[in-house]
């Protein structure tokens, strides 16, 4: 039986990044996977999402080519090999993760875990074969899957989860989204783009629930305008498949119920953490509502088995998981650590135009007293923005009246996911809306609608 100082069960984002710093940091490790390196993320997630939506953006620009002075016929979406390119990138990217764990001498066990007492972990391989590791310190990095509700019957064939809507044959003709979040919103854009006629459901007064109102509602009008039909305030009555079909009752705010028929439907209404067949109730691990409740290093109610990524909760984000792992491995290490701010934390929605924020929306910051000035910019008044045809979208700032402190940053805007990198230096290290106006930026770049809305806090904006 191997001995590890450290022994991390899953490889996703979370997992395998606290692997290798574990490494890093001297500690013998070994991380355990059931499925693939890279977890949900790699595989199921983040990269093959963001490969189907590269080619959703491409062939709507290649349809308006005649908007840059091209000529472009013929153009034609192959459906069939958009997955196909989806999941070579995700063949390359887990060969990356392999890579970097050897690099690191971290050992990749394949096998579904389970926890013993006496610090032992079995392993059970792809042939039922059961190994066993022991272990000094652990970490549960199980990841989540898509919550079900008796009331939507996923039968993962017509009534789909994300994962199989990224390994579809071929795409729906008429396809309802339960769900307005990230994912919901990113699988209406992509189908959408590619022909697909698409009806969001949305329990919540907004798409995108968790984002600032105006980027929403600027969001929900361009996707209205590309023929979305978007329902807030509505809640499925029932759903139903008969052979190929499914059905839907809509019920919306005003008690009115609309049936709606199509090909298919992807119920994204959130997610439930890896908690079952681990051994946790014989541990005595807590749970909580299917998550693991963990304290500001990780530590679960056992303290020598850890907890990070989606397992524990939302955030549900990768960079979240990976960031949670580091703090968990440095502090199992006995290594000086500084907990998680998850009031920096990024998020982005790669539909387009994109959706990238951090902290806090207008609202949420008026709500906990702050007092506020709002700065926007809108790309119309941006340079590059028209030169490249993407001036739709604006930045807004929140910021506290009298320090100047960035509460929230708000970017709608078909470049947003890479222009928040910067917010999120400045917010992390408590820079002042100052400190971004008085940058130089470079011209004619998108950056500068950054500064111009700190400008526009400030009473300084230039361009505007
Ligand atoms: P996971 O990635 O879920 O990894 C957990 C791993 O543990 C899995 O590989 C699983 O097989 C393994 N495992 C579970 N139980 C066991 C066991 N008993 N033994 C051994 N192995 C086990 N996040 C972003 O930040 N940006 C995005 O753009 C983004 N897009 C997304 C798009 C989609 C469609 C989805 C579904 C998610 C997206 N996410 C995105 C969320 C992101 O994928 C997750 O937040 C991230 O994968 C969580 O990482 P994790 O390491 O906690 O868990």
């Amino acid at each position: 039986m191997s001995a590890y100082d450290c022994v991390v069960i899953g490889a996703g984002p979370g997992g395998y990044v606290a692997a290798i710093r574990a490494a890093q940091l001297g500690l013998k490790t070994a991380v355990i996977e059931k499925e693939s390196p890279g977890g949900v993320c790699l595989n199921w997630g983040c990269i093959p999402s963001k490969a189907i939506l590269k080619s959703a953006e491409l062939f709507t620009t290649m349809k308006h080519a005649q908007d840059f002075g091209l000529k472009v016929q013929g153009v034609e979406a192959d459906f069939d090999g958009i997955i196909k390119r989806s999941r070579g990138v995700v063949d390359k990217m887990t060969g990356g993760v392999r890579f970097l764990l050897k690099k690191n001498k971290v050992d990749l066990i394949m096998g579904h875990a389970r926890i013993k007492p006496g610090n032992t972990i079995t392993v059970t391989d792809s042939a039922n074969k059961e190994s066993a590791v022991t272990f000094k310190k652990c970490i549960i990095a199980t990841g989540a899957r898509a919550r079900l509700v008796p009331t939507l019957p996923v039968d993962y064939e017509r009534i789909i989860t994300y994962r199989q809507a990224l390994e579809l044959k071929e795409r729906p003709s008429k396809l309802l989204v339960i769900g307005a979040g990230a994912i919901g919103i990113e699988f209406s854009y992509f189908f959408n783009a590619m022909g697909t006629e698409v009806t969001v459901v949305e329990m919540l007064d907004q798409i995108l629930p968790i984002e600032d109102q105006e980027v929403s509602k600027a969001l929900e009008k361009n996707f209205t305008k590309t023929g979305i039909k978007i329902k807030t305030k509505a809640g499925i009555e029932s759903l139903v498949r008969k052979g190929q079909t499914v059905s839907a009752l809509i019920k919306g705010q005003d008690g009115s119920v609309e049936q709606w028929t199509g090909d298919m439907c992807l119920v994204a209404i959130g997610f439930q953490g890896n908690v079952e067949d681990l051994g946790l109730e014989q541990l005595g691990v807590r749970t909580e509502k299917s998550f693991i409740p963990v304290d500001k290093y990780y530590q679960t109610s056992v303290p020598n088995i850890y907890a990070i990524g989606d397992v524990i909760g939302a955030p549900m984000l990768a960079h979240v998981a990976s960031h949670e792992g580091i703090v968990a491995a440095e502090h199992l290490a006995n290594h000086e650590t500084h907990p998680v701010d998850y009031t920096s934390v990024p998020g982005c929605t790669f539909c387009q135009p994109q959706v990238a924020s951090i902290g806090l929306t207008e609202k949420a910051a008026r709500d906990k007293g702050y007092k506020v000035r709002v700065g926007k910019f809108p790309f119309s008044a941006s340079g590059k923005a028209v030169a490249t045809n993407e001036a739709e979208g604006f930045v807004k700032v929140v910021i506290d009246e009298t320090v100047e402190e960035i509460l929230g940053v708000h970017i709608i805007h078909p470049e947003a996911t890479e222009l928040i990198g910067e917010a999120s230096i400045i917010k992390t290290h408590e820079g002042v809306a100052s400190s971004v106006f008085n940058t130089i930026h470079a011209h004619p770049t998108l950056s500068e609608a950054l500064m111009e809305a700190m400008g526009d806090a400030l009473g300084r904006a230039i361009h505007i």
